[in-house]
């Protein structure tokens, strides 16, 4: 396991999300999101479904907890740019704060760190809301695409 903080922030916010929907609390769930804590992250649907078949747990009971942390916002997912595309996921601790730009033709992104805006979002107050992670993604054309577009152009 990653760190038993890491697991119990997530099991909090999972419990939470369960009994604010009205679904019911499930052990499968909890031991795949303990397989979820374990894993090294980033990890692919793949990965965790190896592990959680050591565990005798089912590929469609993973890939429904999968959808079901995304939603919750205690899984981050994203496409991996890197080898084979593929969805990777990434726990999302209480301090997450991701920041991104990501290319509308290619979908490269590159990460970004703007400390101005991200002392902005947290001191700002939400009523009746406590803020745990925020990500922000700005999306836009990369270089290598726009260079592309140019020469596209040029020779037609
Ligand atoms: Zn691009």
């Amino acid at each position: 396991m990653k760190t038993d903080k890491t697991y119990k922030s997530a099991l909090e916010r999972l419990s939470g999300y369960i009994r604010a929907n009205g679904m019911r609390p499930s052990a499968v769930r909890r031991m795949i999101l303990e397989q979820v804590c374990a894993l090294p992250q980033p990890f692919t649907a793949e990965q965790l479904a190896k592990a959680c078949a050591e565990q005798r747990i089912s590929v469609g009971s993973v890939y429904n907890a999968l959808n079901l942390f995304v939603t919750a916002r205690i899984l981050h997912a994203s496409v991996r740019q890197r080898g084979r595309a593929a969805t990777e996921y990434e726990l999302m601790t209480d301090n997450t704060m991701r920041m991104q730009v990501i290319c509308q033709k290619c979908g490269r992104k590159t990460d970004f760190n703007d400390k101005a805006i991200a002392r902005l979002i947290q001191e700002r107050k939400y009523s009746n809301f406590n803020l745990q992670h925020f990500s922000l993604i700005v999306y836009g054309e990369c270089k290598v695409c726009r260079r592309r577009v140019a020469k596209a152009t040029l020779n037609s």
